[in-house]
């Protein structure tokens, strides 16, 4: 990476890294060792935030993020944190955590006649685990729950690059068979190519929060995305819009038909805790 660096530079003396360079580097270094350490002991944690059914008013499902704060390094976010995972191989064993909690979370509120579907991201890299269908089957049993009442979410890069790998698609074709559904997160930000989405065993599209939160900004946007929502209708899919804040983004989005909503207008991510006393 050194190496690289000074040449990207152009610059043909052996120049040492910047100041900058080295603050990131050893932050990442350390993220990496404090990691390890925090995955052991569970020292991560799930928040849940709801997502509303607008036909009924009701918290259909609840999408689980990973939060992790070490003592010494401090807040580490999704963002910053699961690009570090995906390098070094420890995304897996996040996956396992957060399959793992969410399946406690799911038994846990079905003993408190809470009827919620949970929905996970995943990262392209725990599908090429072969055993990812297995460990997420496995932990919905050991938990008495029925697969439906999981979610994946996969990004429009992990759908393009899973269309090419057999594997891949055979463990999530498995997984739907089973009750398992899938959502394409992020939908209009990525590649957009439609093939996978007749490909991959996908029910859902969420339609990204950027495009979302520019609705009331141009009519071309408007129409941009009741086009996104009745084209995925029409292909039925259910068309979930992220990142919702305003009242005015809320009703633009009813009138277009928009099957469920999620944002912090409705409610931020929050502890299992908190989410109960919401509810209710
Ligand atoms: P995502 O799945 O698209 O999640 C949406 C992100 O937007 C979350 O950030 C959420 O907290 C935030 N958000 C929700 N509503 C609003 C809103 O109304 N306004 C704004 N400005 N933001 C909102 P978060 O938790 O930082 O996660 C960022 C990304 O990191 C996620 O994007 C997802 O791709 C990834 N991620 C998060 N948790 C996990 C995980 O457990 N595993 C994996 N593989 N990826 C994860
Ligand atoms: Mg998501
Ligand atoms: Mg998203
Ligand atoms: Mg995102």
């Amino acid at each position: 990476a050194t190496i690289k660096k000074v040449k990207e530079r152009g610059g043909s003396n052996i120049s040492v890294l910047t100041p900058d360079d080295h603050e990131r580097l050893s932050r990442k270094a350390a993220i990496e060792k404090h990691l390890i350490y925090a995955l052991d002991r569970k020292n991560l944690q799930l928040l849940y935030q709801p997502i509303v059914n607008l036909a009924n008013g009701k918290v259909e499902r609840v999408e689980a993020f990973v939060r992790w704060t070490d003592s010494e390094i401090g807040v580490v976010t999704p963002d910053e944190l699961i690009p570090i995972a995906e390098e070094n191989g420890l995304i897996n064993k996040i996956g396992s955590f957060v399959v793992e909690t969410a399946c406690l979370q799911l038994k846990d509120w079905k003993s408190k006649n809470i009827d919620l579907q949970i929905s996970i991201n995943s990262s392209i890299h725990e599908f090429r685990d072969k055993d990812m269908a297995k460990m997420l089957l496995e932990n919905l049993k050991l938990n008495d729950c029925h697969p439906s009442s999981l979610m994946i979410e996969i990004t429009e890069k992990f759908a393009l690059e899973a269309e090419a790998e057999r594997s891949i698609m055979t463990q999530m074709k498995n997984l739907h068979q089973e009750g398992i559904t899938f959502a394409l997160d992020d939908f209009g930000t990525g590649y957009a190519s439609f093939r996978y989405m007749l490909l991959l065993p996908i029910s859902s599209i969420k339609i990204d929060q950027m495009i979302i939160q520019s609705i009331t900004k141009q009519e071309r946007i408007q129409k941009l995305i009741n086009g996104m929502i009745q084209f995925g209708k029409s292909l039925d899919f259910q068309v979930t819009a992220e990142g919702v804040e305003t009242n005015e983004q809320f009703e633009l989005l009813r009138a277009m038909g928009c099957d469920s909503l999620q944002g912090y207008l409705i409610g931020h991510p929050m502890t299992a805790a908190d989410l109960e006393k919401w509810l209710g």
